[in-house]
């Protein structure tokens, strides 16, 4: 259930989920074509009956799914927001007992509904969309009567983010932003007091976790709405009904974060998710066609190859950077030395933008010069400084609107360093190296996760773009990665191939890391050991992942699950086709399904 709110808040190069600037326009005329086709179809029923049974499962489905995402949005208002409809902005869920009971009714109501429809009666997409709702409402009622984290997971309770969100919006003039936001206020005393009722066994880590950003929403209680109260045209009355309302929202927020400091129970549940639950969890937030355990096995596999590699290529270079000087006494410490001296190759800080710009055409080029896949020239990536509020969450971002927005751009977003210590800059800028930074672009954007993008939103639907598959959307960019530098991009530059391989061990680690401390009980000790000298990380980007990994679970294998997949499903194509694959047919097809598991893509696909 969580899945859409994890990808946006977990830092790393948010994709949101992606989104079609022009979704909302797409999505209108999808609702009028699906209407005008039922009537024709209605109309000639009797033609059809018998010769064309697909074509009435289709158009049914279509009706239902129309029919499902406005209710789906209306009983998870939170999703709603995140997908850029403000209908219900004004109201905020109170997660009590009634509420719980309520969504599973629902769930179980429409599972029934989804049920009545057979499978196989339906064409490639919609079958994909079967399947997405079918997990959806299944996770919501796991998550309630199993998984059960509205319990142990005190952090799940904030309202801070819906409200900056909403401040922040685009969609309609400040002081109605604000009228909404003084309704909402209006529930949040009884959201937090329904939070505490629910508490039970919490996670230590997670109670801590729930109390710091908590704290980190006052803010935009105490500074943010006040200041856009004073500067609205609100008349007065107005302008003191909110700021009442918002007063009584900050006073619950500073009395949950009291009652969770002097809150000691007398038992706790442990941070570890555990064997079982964590291989229910990968089922519904990956939907992989691997289970946990296997995909940890190719992890295990793919790390000792990659090292094998990239002791290879750091030998390779070693001369031309260390001359005759001897040898470390192991590769590892070969590696380590020569990833130091690439990391000096670096732009400087207020150069950074411009090198992202400059690099965007070039990557475009390539891929036009090399027939890669079909690029888009209608639709153009603004890059932009990095906007205010995201700072310091990722070195380069794409944002999109939500499928019900109409902004017109989509972003690349690149952080700035403005402000940082010279100290903080050049350990950013040695991360973002000169071929880090390529490598980024290709992720991020070209064919990453923009290209993906613009391709999702070809076949537009609704579905896919609010329950869209993480997995699938990170995969595919680390695949990108690999697919460039196999053709030639960066001139097969034994340098290039090195830092990609220390990129590429990233994710794989991160798979070997959360499965071994959800279900094998790896030790803190392991973890650093695994992370710095496994993956050659610094000390301080180990702890970071060590408390990540304490913090949540799963989202850490998206990655490299997605990337594992995709290329299992290519090998797989290749030997099926022989002589006659083309990459660039493969890449197509491939995106044409949306941000769709891989695992429903592999099955169409073969
Ligand atoms: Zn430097
Ligand atoms: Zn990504």
């Amino acid at each position: 259930m969580k899945t859409l709110i994890q990808l946006t808040l977990i830092g790393i190069g948010i994709y949101g989920f992606a989104k079609s600037q022009n979704y909302a326009a797409n999505y209108n005329h999808r609702l009028i074509d699906t209407k005008i086709f039922t009537e024709k179809y209605h109309q000639s029923i009797s033609d059809f009956k018998n010769s064309n049974k697909s074509i009435d499962a289709d158009a049914e489905f279509d009706n239902f799914k129309n029919n499902f995402i406005k209710v789906f949005l209306k009983q998870f208002p939170q999703y709603a927001l995140y997908s850029g409809l403000h209908d219900y902005d004004a109201t905020l869920g109170i997660p009590d007992t009634k509420s719980r009971e309520n969504d599973i009714q629902f769930a179980k109501n429409y599972l029934k509904k989804l049920n009545a429809f057979s499978l196989n009666q339906l064409n490639d997409l919609n079958k994909i969309d079967y399947h997405l709702i079918e997990n959806q409402l299944n996770q919501i009622i796991w998550s309630y009567n199993e998984l059960k984290d509205w319990q142990w997971n005190p952090s799940s309770y904030n309202v801070g983010e819906q409200f900056a969100m909403i401040l922040s919006g685009q969609h309609t003039s400040l002081e109605n932003r604000l009228k909404d936001l003084g309704k909402k206020a209006i529930f949040v005393s009884n959201y937090y007091e329904a939070a505490k009722k629910n508490i039970d066994k919490p996670v230590e880590v997670l109670q801590n976790l729930a109390i710091s950003q908590n704290k980190g929403s006052l803010e935009t209680f105490e500074k943010s709405i006040p200041d856009s109260i004073k500067v609205s045209k609100l008349s007065e009355t107005e302008k003191q009904s909110i700021l009442k309302n918002t007063a009584l929202a900050t006073q619950a927020i500073k009395n949950y974060i009291a009652w969770l400091e002097s809150y000691k129970p007398a038992e706790r549940r442990d941070f570890r998710l555990g064997e079982k639950l964590y291989q229910q969890k990968f089922g519904f937030d990956i939907q992989s066609s691997f289970s946990a355990k296997a995909l940890y096995d190719y992890a295990l596999k793919r790390k000792i190859f990659i090292h094998g590699e990239m002791a290879k290529l750091a030998k390779q270079l070693w001369t031309k950077y260390y001359g005759n000087a001897p040898l470390p006494d192991s590769d590892q410490k070969i590696i380590r030395k020569v990833l130091d001296t690439l990391s000096s190759q670096h732009s400087k800080p207020e150069e950074f933008q411009a090198t992202i710009e400059k690099q965007l055409p070039e990557l475009v080029k390539f891929i036009n010069e090399k027939n890669l896949l079909y690029l888009d020239p209608n639709k153009p990536l603004v890059v932009r400084k990095e906007p205010a509020y995201m700072a310091g969450v990722a070195g380069a971002s794409i944002s999109s609107p939500g499928p019900f927005e109409s902004n017109a751009n989509t972003y690349y977003n690149v952080g700035s360093l403005e402000g940082w210590s010279a100290e903080d800059k050049e350990s950013y800028l040695r991360e973002y190296n000169n071929y880090m930074l390529q490598i980024l672009n290709i992720h991020e954007a070209i064919p990453g996760h923009y290209t993906q993008l613009v391709y999702s939103n070809k076949s537009p639907s609704i579905i896919k773009s609010i329950f869209g598959n993480g997995s699938m959307v990170e995969g595919w960019a680390v695949y990108g990665e690999q697919m460039m530098l196999e053709n030639g991009y960066g001139n097969n530059a034994p340098e290039m191939w090195l830092v990609w391989y220390k990129w590429n061990l990233r994710s794989v680690c991160n798979t070997i890391l959360d499965y071994s401390v959800h279900t094998q009980n790896m030790s803190k000790e392991d973890a650093l050991k695994l992370l710095i000298d496994d993956a050659f990380q610094e000390k301080q980007e180990a702890e970071g992942k060590w408390r990540r990994v304490s913090v949540t679970s799963v989202q850490l294998t998206s990655y490299y699950n997605g990337y594992q997949e995709i290329i299992n499903l290519r090998d797989k194509i290749k030997e099926r086709n022989g002589k006659n694959f083309s990459l660039k047919n493969f890449n197509e097809k491939f995106l044409s399904y949306g941000s769709s598991p891989v695992k429903y893509i592999s099955q169409i696909m073969l």
